[in-house]
């Protein structure tokens, strides 16, 4: 603390980001990285891009990514906001779209960074409890709110909701915006994408740190109705002009263009998440039904605290939160199948 801090840093309780560990040995399903790499293409699309060129400030629109997002999702340009990482995307939401008088929703457990960009943003909130089942309650939504937030399939928690019950909450929530945060739709689920024309207080939120396994370039999108991709314009434009680097243009454009590698790399995470599944239910465990790229366990006789870290001490690492209601589970990330025997095989001891 510093007398130089403003009110709102001193009060800031900001993110923690799961561990990048510097040892190289240990196998890391502690974050939803994917654990296959880029695309080919997408290697060599960075290759291309490598030389003088990088002198020039990249494309301030990103229009060649917004052109392949818009192609890809049969939108128009104007549906679509691209930024640096969804976590980007997010805040300009938060700052430009739920600055309301009335507290914004979100699931109680839920991805962690939303209450800290209400922190940030001076946005009041109201957690939403899940069902027994760990469901997102939906109907409770149904209230005065500034704005809608969660994720779908939820996180950490992975569990999906349809569509259906989606546009259930659409037809009655018209006077706010509804955000759904579509980090890890690609595992299984069914997007919201296809409501954006009916609905537009719609905001869909993707990003290419999951399916399209690039969380190093950093790459997050928004899509909705032009006047909400305005907004976020306006909020980008006025806080950096160049969130997405030339880099990340390039592969981004490339990312979207190998739909083969990208059907094939997700159909191996899916395959791999019903092995995990299984596997961890013959050993105990209780497994919330995901349609992420991760699994959320506990088991009704091990502590999450000891199992986390005796998996840390057989070179595994995964996710595990304190917070009241979820501190009994741990957040397994899917890793190949070589990584997955390798946190079985340590549980087999451990458990
Ligand atoms: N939303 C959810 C639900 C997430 O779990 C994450 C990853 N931490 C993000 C958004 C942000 O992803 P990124 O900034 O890498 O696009």
């Amino acid at each position: 603390m510093s007398k130089f801090w403003s009110k709102i840093v001193h009060d800031l309780q900001p993110y923690v980001p799961g561990e990048q560990p510097k040892q190289a040995e240990l196998v890391k399903l502690n974050t939803n990285e994917n654990p296959y790499g880029p695309s080919p293409k997408v290697l060599k699309a960075l290759q291309f891009e490598l030389g003088d060129k990088l002198r020039l400030y990249p494309d301030p629109d990103s229009s060649a990514l917004k052109k392949s997002l818009a192609d890809y999702y049969q939108l128009d340009t104007k549906q679509i906001f691209v930024g640096n990482g969804s976590d980007e995307v997010l805040a300009h939401i938060f700052h430009g779209l739920f600055k309301h008088e009335q507290a914004i929703l979100f699931p109680e457990h839920t991805y962690s960074f939303y209450p800290v960009y209400c922190g940030l943003y001076q946005i009041d909130y109201k957690k939403i409890p899940l069902t027994a089942s760990f469901d997102i309650d939906v109907a409770a939504f149904e209230q005065p709110n500034g704005g809608i937030i969660f994720p779908n399939p939820n996180a950490p928690t992975g569990v999906l909701l349809s569509l259906k019950q989606i546009e259930q909450l659409l037809q009655v929530n018209t006077e706010s915006v509804v955000v759904i945060d579509e980090a890890y739709i690609d595992f299984g689920g069914e997007s919201a994408v296809s409501l954006i024309n009916q609905y537009p207080n719609l905001l869909v939120t993707q990003t290419f740190s999951k399916s399209r396994s690039l969380a190093g370039l950093r790459i997050g999108y928004a899509m909705g109705h032009a006047d909400l991709i305005e907004a976020l314009i306006r909020v980008k434009d006025s806080f950096n002009s160049y969130p997405i680097d030339s880099l990340a243009l390039a592969a981004g454009v490339a990312a979207i263009d190998d739909e083969d590698y990208f059907q094939q790399t997700s159909q191996k995470v899916i395959e791999q998440r019903e092995y995990v599944t299984s596997s961890l239910e013959e050993l105990g465990f209780d497994v919330l039904p995901s349609a992420a790229n991760f699994v959320f366990v506990r088991h009704p006789d091990n502590d999450a605290a000891e199992i986390s870290a005796g998996l840390r001490e057989n070179k595994v690492i995964v996710r595990h939160f304190t917070k009241p209601g979820i501190e009994q589970f741990l957040r397994i990330s899917i890793g190949t199948k070589e990584e997955n025997q390798q946190l079985l095989a340590a549980l087999d001891t451990l458990i």
